[in-house]
């Protein structure tokens, strides 16, 4: 396989991976990051129309906020859990059941990409096509028949749609199932919001199993897969800061 793309200056990053008719893009991100996309796009001298594929790890607007305009671009097909479906297409994010944020200093943080428009609620609706490829869960094949040397982890915890891309090398692009924020913000590798703690940790391990070696989170820079083990269960339930009871959605 051709070498890995890093477009990497906004606050999610993208990675292209080579594939048999162009290249797959790892993640998305909100709309107000999709001109940056498209200037990093250009700096490395690739065409919106060579994106086949879009990897969505969830449904969120700082992952899919710009798959709209893409596709407006390209013909890239959606590659998704198909629990994101729905929300992606009313454009509602979505937060079942129990969940919370991992300390009170992500408070801060959360209220300043909520200002800078960075992170929003609410996405601009995406409309499925037939053609799109959505996943039940662990996937051994789609990827392999797309030319892409590497399998599909069904990785909950954040969210229930969560979804991770193992390549065969140990790279694994995990969406928010791990992250890399600042020191100053103590997630030891959370992301600022868990939907289900247990199984984050579960998915965690799950990767680590699988052969992950270099984590790639969306937010954040790559790091070793022996960071993960350190932190595994830093937080517990209790630690979680919940929401407030009886609302579903955020
Ligand atoms: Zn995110």
């Amino acid at each position: 396989m051709g070498d890995l793309i890093k477009l990497t200056k906004g606050l999610t990053k993208r990675y292209l991976l080579p594939c048999n008719a162009g290249y797959l893009l790892v993640e998305g991100g909100s709309e107000s990051e999709f001109s940056l996309f498209l200037k990093e796009l250009k700096e490395q001298g690739i065409d919106p129309g060579e994106i086949k594929y879009l990897f969505l790890s969830y449904h969120h607007e700082d992952h899919a906020g710009f798959a709209a305009a893409l596709r407006e671009l390209s013909d890239c097909r959606i590659i998704v859990h198909q629990e994101a479906m729905e929300p992606l297409q009313t454009g509602e994010h979505f937060i079942p059941g129990e969940g919370g944020i991992v300390n009170r200093r992500v408070i801060l943080y959360g209220y300043y990409l909520f200002l800078t428009k960075k992170v929003r609620l609410k996405l601009k609706p995406l409309e499925i096509m037939e053609s799109d490829l959505p996943v039940k869960g662990d996937d051994n094949e789609l990827l392999r028949t797309l030319g892409v040397p590497g399998k599909i982890l069904a990785t909950p915890g954040h969210s229930p749609d969560s979804i991770s891309l193992l390549l065969d090398d140990g790279s694994c692009f995990c969406g928010d199932l791990a992250m890399n924020g600042p020191a100053w913000l103590g997630t030891r590798n959370c992301c600022i919001f868990i939907s289900d703690i247990e199984q984050y940790y579960k998915s965690w391990q799950k990767i680590i199993d699988e052969g992950a070696r270099t984590i790639y989170p969306a937010h954040g820079q790559p790091f070793s897969y022996r960071e993960l083990e350190r932190n595994m269960h830093a937080f517990s339930e209790e630690d979680l800061i919940k929401k407030r009871p009886g609302r579903g959605k955020i």
